[in-house]
């Protein structure tokens, strides 16, 4: 058995802003399923106070300039038997909405302060100095946030192993040098080969320098980032660190996705009995203010952030509209991004719909509702939309990069004939290629049997945490054993 501390800056259903959420909320759960000891630990945010709750306060911190006491609450993560433990430190944390964001949407101005006291308390449990009866032999950490954690560890001796993982590469938490001597880090971290980055304090490189061991979240991501095009400058020192660096592909909550239990749909369906997924279409086009038709309903649901693509589908929609296809589309991002496509909404009314927002419920239903599903990411680390698609038989049609690649397999003739298809793809990321995509799929969806083989074989995949879970086992195992 191994004791695992699962250190994140955002766990679902306490609190989500993106798939990185997803992951620390499932994880943690399959490898307590598989019998390893897991602590989770993320910032004590008021959304993750109201839901870990009850919660007792188990350790009291006294860091070096911290206006007050920082308390380690605990409590559970809802629906599983893992222990959350929440960093209560009320003037970083006792903000309500997003983790990262003010209320005019731009980052908090003290971010680096907020994440670098988390990465600070994190390093004093992970050591066993807080008076807790619980020592890790294992630190996983995610993203940028909890980037300074295995830089702090490598300082220490007979320190927990450290695993880092990508979940995009993109956000770095990245900050003028002034901040790295205003935040007092331990001075010998400040070199190229470490925090250090073009003059700047870098997060992330916490991770990617100094963790004994790196994953993101798909093969093809992994192989990505070390290249030029996707690697911000990065890729030289994960092209050094090749050896330790593995794809790991991120599994989906089967219960909480399946439509043939889903609270969140109106009709209930499965491989055989696929025709009830119909009626989840016509809900969903009186919904979204559509006209009930047999045009071919494509959904959309993310992030409206360049990343997605969207200007891929805001370049195409007068073409789209000229052909027998409706859009649903549910996102929230960029003000410029939500502008246009409600222009292009107030355009074509009756082909395409916009919901600004976040729901969990509509994004069940669009998954349930449409035909097929839109993702045409530029890049995409591991993505989750196109797995509950899959499960959800509603092809996807992706562009072929990063977990995308990984998962999806294109409509080809040989492939249908070998039924190994389950979705749409295209490998240049444009307007152009995108509709072609579409128009390929257009033909096919008037072959009724043949989608529904598509869509069947898509259903047929599994992609479980537990599968995921024991990955990364293999690799703490390994990580440990280190010299
Ligand atoms: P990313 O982490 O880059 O945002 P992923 O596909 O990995 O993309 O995960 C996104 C997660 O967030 C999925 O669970 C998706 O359903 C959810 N999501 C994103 N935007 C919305 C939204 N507007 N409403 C509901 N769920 C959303």
């Amino acid at each position: 058995m191994s004791k695992i501390l699962f250190v994140t800056s955002e766990a679902h259903p306490l609190i989500k802003t993106g798939g990185l959420a997803d992951v620390s909320g499932s994880l943690p759960a399959a490898l307590k399923s598989l019998n390893h000891a897991v602590r989770l630990i993320l910032p004590a945010y008021p959304q993750a106070k109201e839901k870990a709750g009850p919660l007792k306060c188990i350790a009291t911190i006294r860091l070096p300039g911290s206006q007050e006491e920082i308390k380690i609450l605990e409590g559970r993560l809802p629906g599983s038997r893992v222990f959350v433990w929440l960093v209560d430190y009320p003037p970083a944390f006792a903000r309500e909405g997003n983790p990262y964001l003010g209320p005019d949407g731009h980052d908090w101005p003290d971010n680096p302060e907020r994440f670098a006291l988390f990465c600070r308390i994190v390093n004093e449990i992970a050591m066993g100095r807080v008076g807790l009866n619980w020592r890790p032999d294992i630190v996983h950490c995610s993203d940028w946030q909890t980037g300074l954690v295995p830089a702090l560890l490598s300082l220490e001796a007979e320190r927990p192993a450290t695993v880092f993982t990508i979940h995009n590469l993109a956000y770095q938490g990245m900050f003028p040098a002034e901040v790295f001597f205003r935040l007092g880090l331990p001075p010998q971290l400040w070199h190229f080969e470490g925090l250090e980055f073009h003059n700047h304090l870098s997060f992330i490189k916490g991770g990617l320098a100094y963790a004994d061991k790196l994953t993101t979240v798909s093969p093809t991501y992994a192989r990505e980032i070390q290249s030029a095009e996707f690697g911000y400058g990065l890729d030289g020192l994960l092209r050094h660190r090749a050896a330790d660096l593995h794809g790991i592909l991120n599994g989906i909550d089967l219960d909480e996705w399946n439509p043939a239990t889903d609270p969140h749909i109106e009709w209930h369906y499965n491989a055989k009995r696929f025709s009830a997924k119909q009626h989840n279409k016509g809900v969903l086009q009186a919904e979204f203010g559509l006209p009930e038709s047999g045009d071919l309903l494509l959904g959309s649901v993310g992030r409206l952030v360049e990343q997605k693509g969207v200007d891929l589908i805001l370049d195409i929609i007068d073409q789209l509209a000229e052909l027998p296809v409706q859009l649903a589309l549910l996102g929230s991002g960029e003000a410029h991004f939500e502008a246009a496509l409600q222009d292009a909404a107030a355009r074509h009314a009756d082909k395409f719909s916009v919901k600004l927002g976040y729901s969990e419920r509509l994004a069940h239903r669009v998954e349930a509702g449409a035909d097929a599903f839109l993702m045409p990411s530029r890049f995409e680390p591991c993505g989750l939309n196109q797995l509950y698609s899959l499960r959800y038989g509603t092809p996807p049609i992706v562009h072929a990069v990063g977990g995308l690649a990984d998962t999806v397999v294109d409509a080809t003739a040989e492939a249908i004939k070998q039924k190994t298809a389950t979705g749409f793809c295209f490998y240049y990321a444009s307007g152009d290629a995108l509709l072609r995509t579409i128009g390929h799929a257009l033909a096919l969806y008037a072959q009724t049997p043949k989608w529904r083989s598509v869509a069947r074989t898509g259903m047929a995949q599994v992609f479980d945490w537990r599968s995921s879970a024991r990955k990364y086992l293999a690799l703490y195992k390994e990580t440990v054993k280190r010299p």
